[in-house]
C-alpha cells in the first residue's frame, strides 16, 4: 500500500478510474488488503497540512472503518470521489476543489445562514474533512464553530454524504429517502435527538434538530450514531444528541440493514476515539506544564 500512498495524485486518480484494474485488484487482494488499497486512491492530503503523518493515519483509520463494502468503495472510486483533508490553519475554500464557494452562502433548509468561508467540511464527490477534526485540534478559522465536541466527528459525517450519494445504489438511496419521510411523520427519536417545541413570538412552533432537517443529514448523523462518533448537543436544539449501535439497533431498524451492510454489523470503536479533543488538550496542557517546570527551574 506504501506503493500507492507514494504515487503522484494523477497516477493514482488514473487508477481509481480504470474499471479493468480496480476488478483486478479485487480478485487479487484480500477483502482488507483492497479496503486499504482503496484508502489510499481515494485519500488525498492538502500540501499545507500540518502533521501530515498523524492526520493520514487517522483519515485511514476512519476510511478503513466506512469503506469496507468493497461495492460501495468501487461505485465510489469509478464516480471520481475523494476525500481532502484540509489544514488546520487554512480556509476550505482557499483549497482549490473548494475555490469556487468562496464568499457564497450555504443553501437548504440546515443552512442557517452561514457562509462557505467559515465552513469546515463538506460531503459532496470531493469530500473535506479537516486536520484539527481529525487530530482532536483546534482551527484559527474563524466564524464557524472552533472545535467540535470530543468524539463528534465532522469526518466520518462528511463521508457519509459522499457515500451517500456517489456510493450506494439507486434503491438504496430510495430506502433512506423514505425512511426519511416515515420518520417524520412517525417518530420523535433522531439521530440528534428530539424535535422539541420552543415558544417563538409568543406561539409554540415545532424544532428541527440537525439530523431532521433534510434527508441527507439524517443519513450523515445515522452513520455518526451507527459508528459511535455522534458525541455531544445538536447544534439547532442544544439537547443531546444520541450515539451508539445500541440506539441505532433499537430505534433505525428500518435502515439497519443497509448500515450493516456499508459499515459491517460491529463497526464502533471505543467511545470518544474520534476528535479526542479532550485528550489533545490534555496533552498540550502537560506538556505546557512541563515545559514551564524546566523554565521555572532554569531561572532558580
Ligand atoms: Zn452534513
Amino acid at each position: 500500500m506504501a506503493v500507492l500512498a507514494g504515487l503522484r495524485v494523477e497516477h493514482r486518480r488514473w487508477i481509481a478510474s480504470h474499471g479493468p484494474l480496480l476488478d483486478e485488484l479485487r480478485r487479487q487482494l484480500s477483502d482488507d488488503e483492497f479496503t486499504a488499497a482503496v484508502v489510499e486512491l481515494i485519500l488525498e492530503l492538502d500540501p499545507q497540512v500540518e502533521s501530515p503523518v498523524s492526520a493520514r493515519q487517522e483519515a485511514r483509520r476512519l476510511l478503513s472503518l466506512m469503506l469496507a463494502n468493497s461495492e460501495v468503495a468501487i461505485r465510489l472510486l469509478s464516480s471520481g470521489a475523494r476525500v481532502i483533508v484540509i489544514p488546520r490553519h487554512v480556509r476550505m475554500t482557499d483549497i482549490p476543489p473548494f475555490e469556487r464557494l468562496r464568499g457564497r452562502l450555504l443553501e437548504g433548509e440546515s443552512a442557517g445562514g452561514r457562509c462557505w468561508d467559515a465552513v469546515r467540511g463538506s460531503g459532496g464527490l470531493q469530500s473535506a474533512v479537516t486536520e484539527e477534526n481529525l487530530l482532536g485540534e483546534i482551527s484559527s478559522v474563524a466564524g464557524e464553530i472552533s472545535v467540535y465536541a470530543h468524539g463528534y466527528s465532522t469526518t466520518t459525517h462528511e463521508i457519509a454524504h459522499t457515500i451517500h450519494q456517489y456510493g450506494l445504489t439507486d434503491a438504496d438511496r430510495v430506502a433512506i429517502h423514505e425512511a426519511y419521510l416515515e420518520k417524520r411523520s412517525t417518530s420523535e427519536e433522531w439521530p440528534d435527538g428530539s424535535r422539541p417545541y420552543r415558544k417563538l413570538d409568543g406561539k409554540w412552533v415545532q424544532m428541527e434538530n440537525y439530523s431532521s432537517s433534510n434527508e441527507l443529514e439524517y443519513f450523515a448523523q445515522l452513520t455518526n450514531a451507527y459508528l459511535g462518533t455522534n458525541h455531544g448537543v445538536d447544534s439547532f436544539t442544544k439537547e443531546p444528541r444520541n450515539n451508539g449501535i445500541g440506539w441505532v439497533c433499537k430505534n433505525e431498524k428500518r435502515l439497519l440493514p443497509i448500515l450493516e451492510r456499508i459499515y459491517g454489523k460491529n463497526p464502533s470503536k471505543p467511545d470518544g476515539a474520534a476528535n479526542a479533543v479532550a485528550t489533545t488538550t490534555l496533552h498540550s496542557e502537560t506538556l505546557e506544564a512541563i515545559r514551564q517546570l524546566f523554565q521555572d527551574s532554569a531561572m532558580d
